[in-house]
């Protein structure tokens, strides 16, 4: 979920419209949560990790009734998933291969991911996005459908040009028109996460694209990567290790390949034919 900021806020009012809690499955079916989140005064509950697994709890009566619970209380309700082992079942590698990333010693992968220049890929990625949006709607517009958790992207010869980021955002640009079919108003986080640190230098963000920027691993008491000991920055990190978060999403928003200046996304470069 992203923290949204009023331009103005008055002294009694939040300065954080959004404020929200994200809570694995395993924490989510222990307690009251949505008792709890809105005696905290959160405006939003988010799942978390697997789109299966938060798909087969909210189709049971636990899941309806937390859902129901959540719309009395005004809470919304969004699912922040880790989600290509869903949108790509791992069963396919069987059959092709080539749907799957390449590792840097030329092997295809199953475990993780998918190769961004197969068209097949991303047609299944998609549909299967689309067909989890209407299964898990989310509240508020925003989807949040991250390649799997600190995992590589491809290394074929035809997407190994492209950073992981810049992979991970042309995977996002093509499920976003997916998932509108299923809910018009919906938005896409491009999430900015270990693999994903650094930004996107050749695909721009479609319309519709946003930021989540979650610098991990790092340390969230303090300006990105301050409060660790010295010396043991990971190196994803050491380009932002010395600037605050507003100041780095300034720098993408603004620097001289804009982060979302609301263009048309120009055509994938990896878009037709299989790799
Ligand atoms: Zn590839």
């Amino acid at each position: 979920m992203t923290a949204t900021v009023p331009p103005e806020t008055g002294p009694d009012e939040a300065f954080f419209r959004t404020r929200g809690v994200v809570l694995v499955l395993r924490d989510l079916q222990t307690l009251d949560w949505p008792t709890r989140a809105q005696r905290a005064g959160l405006t939003t509950i988010g799942t978390h990790i697997f789109p299966h697994e938060v798909a087969a709890f909210l189709q049971a009566d636990e899941g309806q009734a937390f859902l129901e619970k959540c719309r009395t209380l005004g809470l919304q309700v969004e699912h922040e998933l880790h989600a290509m082992g869903d949108l790509l079942p791992r069963e396919l590698y069987d059959r092709d291969p080539s749907l799957f990333p390449m590792d840097a010693q030329g092997r295809r992968v199953r475990d993780y991911n998918l190769c961004v220049s197969s068209e097949t890929a991303l047609e299944i990625v998609c549909e299967n996005a689309a067909r989890y949006t209407e299964w898990l709607p989310s509240t508020t517009g925003r989807y949040f459908y991250w390649i799997d958790d600190g995992q590589p992207m491809c290394r074929c010869p035809r997407c190994r040009g492209l950073s992981d980021s810049d992979q991970a955002l042309l995977v996002e640009n093509r499920m976003l028109s997916a998932i509108r079919r299923v809910d018009p108003r919906a938005t896409l986080a491009h999430l900015v996460y270990a693999t994903t640190l650094p930004p996107p230098l050749q695909v721009k963000p479609a319309p519709g694209i946003f930021l989540e920027f979650a610098p991990s691993p790092g340390n969230m008491t303090g300006p990105c990567g301050n409060g660790r000991p010295a010396g043991t920055t990971p190196p994803a990190m050491a380009s932002c290790s010395t600037i605050s978060m507003p100041t780095w999403k300034s720098s993408v928003r603004t620097g001289p390949r804009c982060w979302n200046t609301g263009s048309t996304c120009p055509a994938s470069p990896a878009g037709s034919g299989s790799g």
